[in-house]
């Protein structure tokens, strides 16, 4: 997982960094409420370690800003306050989870695990085609570091793509399940080659790598492959 540790103090950013680096996950820091946020903004995080003493502000202020750019994105909160008052108000915030300082490096590794697994198994599952990630339920989507501006349609278009990675989707599946037209009587081809040319163009310019695919008298294919 790749996951974003807003804390001020240097030294513990940095053993934070070094330990979840170890047990396999990709970290960034942000010092700041505000660096935190821009990051957010632009970046793709998985799960936010969030220390409550920050310079520019308190991490119960921070806390509902996180909420409103990510509503389901996991939080811990690591603080040296330990009284309950805080610990009930931090989780009312909506933190997921709640660690007092000084704290057991291994009980934070054993924390993040349990919000991974039911991550993997809630509601809302992610779907990753390579760099390429997609949340079905908030309807985002993001490749690499880029969050993607879509449209209705074309998110629609994607997601019918996703669900049959690797698969050559034809022209009459994406008519019944995107635009709910059944009938092949409708001419429809222009249109949703003009929606599937805006989608690419969003999708795949500037990478090297492209994800969507021509399969010709066929449809699409989402993936990275050379049909
Ligand atoms: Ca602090």
């Amino acid at each position: 997982m790749h996951l974003l540790i807003i804390e001020d103090n240097r030294r513990i950013a940095q053993s934070l960094e070094r330990g979840l680096t170890e047990s396999g996950h990709t970290t960034q820091t942000a010092e700041t409420g505000m660096v935190a946020l821009s990051i957010l903004k632009e970046q793709l995080v998985e799960l936010v370690v969030l220390d409550l003493g920050l310079p520019d502000m308190d991490g119960m202020e921070l806390l509902p800003e996180i909420r409103k750019l990510h509503p389901s994105l996991p939080v811990i909160i690591l603080t040296a306050r330990g009284e309950i008052e805080s610990r009930v108000a931090g989780l009312d915030a909506g933190a997921d989870d709640y660690l007092v300082k000084p704290f057991a490096f291994s009980e934070l590794v054993a924390r993040i695990r349990a919000l991974e697994r039911r991550n993997t198994r809630g509601v809302a599952p992610q779907i990753r085609i390579k760099d390429l990630m997609l949340n079905p339920i908030q309807r985002t989507a993001v490749r690499g570091a880029t969050t993607l501006d879509l449209t209705p349609r074309e998110f629609d278009l994607l997601l019918c793509l996703s669900q049959h990675t690797g698969e050559p989707v034809s022209r009459e599946m994406l008519a019944r399940e995107v635009w709910n037209i059944t009938s092949r009587a409708v001419p429809f081809d222009n249109i949703m080659d003009v929606h599937m040319s805006n989608l690419r163009k969003k999708i795949d310019a500037g990478f090297a790598v492209k994800l969507i695919h021509t399969v010709r008298g066929i449809g699409f294919v989402l993936g990275d492959i050379q049909p």
